[in-house]
């Protein structure tokens, strides 16, 4: 008997259509080069996949999170860098949107493709233990000056707008933490190269540098006391949203590697008629089964209002795990030729390896997931 599947929403569909004609077709390049992918970027954003998170009523999408996961997981599997960078921008429109001020400055230029939004958290010397930031913010006349450096900052290549977090505060501390709106060409504000990693360069990730960068008091998006929050609001989608996309690029890899095992033949049969490989691969589907269903639950919660803390921590520990083992796994059933770049799998497992440390490393998954035991079993 056939399963019966339920078919795709029409946004998700077209997801699937863009990544078709527009992400898979250029991934390679991007990786090759080493490039962020700009153009493309822009394209997805005036095509509809910039506002995933911002109401109908401000011309955005207004998706559900359940849905959103979905169109990430499906332009993922084109390239899972890409995807990232869409998310950033998308996280930053959706964040822009809820404020009445900085929607009429920002939001129609952002939901046009003209501009582009980065987030800028990290910093140099701080990663994990975000409260701990030491960029400084302090009031000038009517605006503020910002002085420090920010690291890993996905879009940076080629981002119009920086969302900076900064500390107002001497005596640090998370409440003492703001975020300014920093336009690309403001005096002062220095990107730097694009790092060369492992993979993932769609992202277009680099550092800033900010020296006596002045901004005007209409740039402080998110006062003292709200800019911490702010940044770790949307954290459990975030890590939903990651979850999805290691399912794309997993479900992308079990493909190919079946595809490819058909048709290739070894000792007089096709290489799939092998048992052993069909245990590899069927110990791939299992945990992409798992992995969806971790991932579609806790957009689920998110859906229904309730908390996802825990269960976007599970998710995203458990599907990057099973994308960095799985994606192994497929490459390795397609022999040597799952090396080659012309093959998106070594494109998919240096991507795996990065969603490890994005929106919380899988150490901070445990330590959410470990608190909340810890919390049960204390009262
Ligand atoms: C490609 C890429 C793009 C990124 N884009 C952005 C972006 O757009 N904006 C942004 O702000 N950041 C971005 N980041 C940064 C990312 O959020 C950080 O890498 C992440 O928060 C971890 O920080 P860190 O790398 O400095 O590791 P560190 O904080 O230095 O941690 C080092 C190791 O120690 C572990 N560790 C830390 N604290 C604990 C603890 N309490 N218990 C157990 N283990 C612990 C970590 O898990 C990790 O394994 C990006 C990162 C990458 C790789």
């Amino acid at each position: 008997m056939t399963e019966k599947v339920k078919p795709p929403s029409l946004l998700i569909e077209k997801a699937r259509i863009f990544a078709r004609d527009h992400v898979v077709p250029q991934a390679e390049v991007w990786e090759l080069d080493r490039a962020m992918a700009e153009m493309t970027l822009r394209k997805a954003v005036a095509a509809g996949f910039g506002g995933l998170l911002v109401a109908e009523k401000f011309k955005g999408s207004g998706a559900s999170f359940s849905d959103t996961a979905r169109v990430l997981e499906t332009i993922a599997a084109g390239d899972l860098g890409f995807a990232f960078s869409l998310v950033v921008h998308n996280n930053l429109a959706a964040s822009l949107s809820k404020d009445d001020a900085q929607r009429a400055l920002h939001l129609e230029r952002m939901l046009s493709g003209e501009k582009i939004g980065a987030f800028c958290l990290t910093e140099p010397d701080v990663g994990t233990d975000a409260a701990a930031i030491s960029t400084r913010a302090r009031r000038d006349g009517n605006g503020w000056v910002l002085n420090g450096a920010k690291a890993w900052v996905t879009n940076a290549a080629r981002a119009d707008i920086f969302c900076v977090y900064a500390q107002t505060d001497d005596a640090g501390g998370a409440a003492g933490i703001a975020s300014f709106l920093v336009p690309r060409g403001t005096p002062g504000l220095t990107i730097e190269s694009a790092y060369t990693l492992l993979g993932a360069h769609a992202m277009g990730t680099s550092g800033i540098v900010l020296k006596d960068v002045h901004v005007s008091e209409d740039m402080l998006f998110l006062p003292p006391g709200r800019g911490f929050k702010g940044a770790m609001a949307g954290i459990d989608l975030a890590r939903v949203l990651l979850s999805a996309m290691c399912c794309g690029i997993l479900g992308d890899a079990l493909d190919k590697a079946l595809g490819y095992a058909a048709g290739r033949q070894a000792f007089g049969q096709s290489t799939l008629a092998f048992q052993g490989l069909q245990w590899q691969l069927a110990e791939v589907a299992t945990n992409l089964e798992a992995a969806k269903l971790l991932t579609y639950r806790a957009a689920a919660l998110l859906d229904e209002g309730l908390s996802g803390t825990i269960a976007a921590a599970h998710a995203k520990k458990f599907s990057t795990r099973a994308a960095m083992g799985g994606v192994a796994a497929c490459m390795q059933a397609m022999g040597a030729e799952g090396l080659r770049t012309k093959r998106p799998l070594s494109r998919h497992l240096a991507a795996a390896k990065v969603a490890e440390y994005l929106d919380g490393t899988t150490e901070v998954q445990n330590i959410v997931i470990a608190r909340s035991l810890v919390r049960e079993y204390s009262r």
